[in-house]
């Protein structure tokens, strides 16, 4: 099985995972006409599509993919069949299903949108989180809330640490600039982002990331750090002192960063 990033829109990813068969399945075609070209370059046959959640970035190609592939799989959120274009294969939480000989599980991870899943291969070590947990961040709170998020957050990081991460943008270097305006003595952090720019620099995307890195770095998932917590409550006196208030008003430092 081999995983492969496919750069769609401006910073949006779809990815290709292609069994030994050949069949691949493609995760958040946002757009289909670059996910088709990296079908044919790799010598694959489409067979599926896995949609992560319902916005347009990433359901996008789904009818353009259809027309090309009309025996298409497409697996999506129960809860959400009606907002995703074209679903055969409504999932819930907990579901498993085969591809190309390997098992895929869905894990329900709600709160950027209330029908968000996550896919996970855990054959491969791998797990495609869309919206839900970026490379040093986490998405936006539109249908859902800090103790939400937090949640689905908690339930991917729960995961084994050498998770390979793959999520639905290349946000990584944006995301860690401000990881370190909250925990400027934090060295893995720092490191890293030293790291991304370089491969920024260098026109490479730096996906995957894992769940042992993002406990590390991502400022979402460090409820335990003494420094991030005094930044944010010196920025907010009148927050509570709990992890979850933490937690939004790190979200909300982040929207208008
Ligand atoms: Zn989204």
């Amino acid at each position: 099985m081999r995983i492969v990033p496919v750069p769609v829109l401006l910073d949006n990813y779809a990815y290709l995972v292609i069994a030994e068969s050949g069949a691949a399945a493609v995760v958040d075609p946002s757009e289909a006409a670059p996910v088709l070209r990296a079908v044919e370059r790799e010598g694959a046959t489409l067979a599926a599509i896995w949609n992560t959640h319902h916005h347009w970035d990433h359901v996008g190609g789904n009818r353009d993919l259809l027309i090309a592939h009309p025996d298409l799989r497409v697996v999506g959120y129960a809860g959400d069949r009606a907002r995703i274009p074209g679903i055969t294969d409504p999932v819930e939480d907990g579901a498993q299903f085969d591809f190309g000989g390997g098992m895929v599980r869905v894990i329900f991870v709600p709160a950027h949108t209330s029908g968000h899943v996550a896919y996970h291969l855990p054959l491969q070590n791998a797990v495609f989180t869309g919206d839900t947990l970026f490379a040093g961040g986490c998405g936006r709170l539109f249908e859902g809330d800090a103790r939400m998020m937090s949640d689905s957050l908690g339930r991917l990081t729960a995961l084994s640490a050498d998770t390979r991460v793959f999520c639905g943008h290349e946000y990584t270097e944006k995301n860690l600039r401000f990881a370190l305006t909250l925990e400027p003595s934090n060295a893995e952090l720092a490191a890293k982002y030293r790291r991304v720019e370089a491969q920024v620099g260098r026109g490479e995307p730096t996906v995957p990331t894992t769940i042992a890195e993002e406990l590390a770095t991502n400022p979402f998932l460090r409820p335990s750090s003494e420094e991030l917590r005094r930044v944010v409550l010196a920025k907010f006196p009148d927050c509570p002192d709990d992890p979850i208030a933490v937690f939004a008003k790190t979200r909300e430092l982040k929207d208008s960063f």
